[in-house]
């Protein structure tokens, strides 16, 4: 097998694919001469990159193509009309294997659950199913890929470029349970057929054993992010990785969570065997917004008790996130946020973004039936080019009120700012040009904690802590 890491995470200024890129891509495969090509689609955010790849494979080879991921599973008539063989929705593993096995072996592959093909013109859809509940007997996932290629800034380099990196991203469970409404998990989980456990969580056992691997494999290693929605929290679980953990990672690590799971019993065992970092979306400080629109069900006072929890079980970083200046949001609700997130308990980090409309979530049919948008400008939205997308994600609100108060609620992270910045609440229009002044200073002390943060997690990797360099 050959994998073919197409380009690094950039998620501020991602750059499309060049066309001496989609070269070296065709060139592989030319040199490879593959069976099948398979592509992971997960985020319509990078289509227009995947729908160039596909096309500029296409063109060097006959092996069969077949797509998977989050975005393929909704949309896989997309994929179908463009001319892919093969669709594959949600748990690909069991359903590829087969498929592949089908093929070769030249036997009938048309009543395998999960796919999607084309027959005399007409999409077939089939049934998900091949699904597990034990996720663990899936098997590990690949580490370590043996035969790999790297394409980035007009250059293909031969071997896995995940082996040269300083974190490792694991995934613990499959799922989750929460519906918000910008999401796909709420539509995906509307996929899988009745009676399916849909929020599914590996051993303790398997995730030490892909851990222990990649400890092993990734000779810079210093810390682990658990890129779960939700890190698990059934009981007995994290009793069984912690003790585990230790023994055999003992690295820092970072998790996310939510505020309706917080415990402050499971994260103080945690951050005893190094959890560092705990990042959680809070999306608005307006109800309203977050009940009505985000469909998010925690109230005030969950979320404000989940940051009291972080800081109290010893969290040494603490990542709130925010969806800012969206069609749904009026400067009350705004001024909602500020207020709420003066009483969440610091030291807390704030990452402020936009909305972005993902096609297939509830999000976008609400926006156009309430009249937010229309569903030309939707489309426009959701399907332009991916450059644009991320920095719609990123960019503020030039409104002037709008602007006011998505400075202060930024400024509010930083306990020196914070205190000027409440004395100019109660009339930001008067105090704008200190709003601006003290916002940009800010921004700079982001970067400077940002570096110390990570000087903190080598510390700590070397067994260290900034108490080592002080004077005594
Ligand atoms: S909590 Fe996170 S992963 Fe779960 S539905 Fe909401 S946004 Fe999606």
């Amino acid at each position: 097998m050959v994998t073919v890491f197409y380009k690094d995470f950039n998620s501020i200024h991602p750059q499309p694919a060049s066309e001496t890129e989609l070269g070296l891509i065709g060139d592989i495969v030319a040199k490879e001469k593959p069976f099948m090509v398979g592509f992971s689609v997960m985020s319509s955010m990078y289509l227009e990159t995947v729908d160039k790849v596909i096309a500029a494979i296409r063109t060097r080879t006959n092996a069969f193509t077949i797509c998977g991921g989050a975005y393929a599973t909704m949309f896989p008539e997309r994929f179908l009309d463009m001319g892919v063989n093969f669709v594959i929705r949600t748990d690909g593993e069991i359903s590829l294997c087969r498929l592949a096995d089908a093929l070769t072996k030249d036997s009938d592959w048309h009543h395998i659950p999960s796919l999607c093909y084309k027959e005399d013109g007409k999409n077939i859809i089939n049934e998900i199913g091949n699904i597990l509940t034990e996720i663990d007997d899936y098997g590990l996932p690949a580490i370590d890929c043996e035969n790999a290629y790297f394409i980035e800034n007009d250059r293909v380099q031969a071997g896995d470029p995940q082996l040269g990196a300083m974190s490792y991203e694991v995934i613990v469970s499959r799922g989750c349970p929460f519906t918000c409404s910008y999401c796909c998990c709420v539509n995906l989980r509307r996929l899988f057929p009745q009676g399916t456990e849909y929020v599914r969580t590996r051993s303790a056992e398997s995730v030490i054993d892909e851990l222990m691997i990649a400890k092993k494999k990734f000779k810079k290693l210093v810390f682990i992010h658990f890129y779960d929605e939700i890190f698990p929290n059934s009981p007995g679980w994290i009793d069984k990785f912690a003790v585990e953990y230790q023994k055999h990672i003992n690295l820092p690590f970072t998790i996310w969570s939510h505020p309706k799971v917080i415990n402050g019993d499971e994260l103080k065992k945690l951050v005893s065997v190094g959890l560092v970092e705990v990042i959680m979306g809070i999306q608005s400080g307006s109800e309203r917004v977050r009940r009505d629109v985000f469909h998010r069900y925690e109230t005030q006072e969950d979320i404000i008790n989940a940051t009291r929890v972080i800081r109290e079980s010893g969290v040494y970083w603490a990542t709130y996130d925010f969806m800012l200046q969206h069609p749904f949001e009026t400067i009350s609700d705004l001024t909602e946020t500020y207020f709420l997130v003066k009483k969440l308990f610091p030291p807390f980090e704030l990452q402020l973004h936009g909305l972005n409309f993902l096609p297939g979530t509830d999000i976008v049919g609400m926006a156009i039936d309430q009249g937010k948008l229309t569903a030309r400008q939707m489309d426009a939205i959701m399907y332009a080019p991916m450059q644009e997308q991320f920095s719609a994600y990123w960019k503020q609100e030039n409104e002037l009120m709008s602007q006011l108060w998505y400075r202060m609620i930024y400024c509010l992270q930083f306990p020196g700012p914070r205190k000027e910045i409440e004395g100019y609440e109660n009339d930001p229009v008067a105090h704008q040009k200190e709003i601006n002044a003290c916002y940009e200073r800010c921004r700079k002390m982001f970067k400077h904690r940002y570096y110390r943060k990570k000087i903190h997690v080598i510390l700590r990797r070397m067994g260290l802590t900034w108490r080592h360099f002080l004077w005594k």
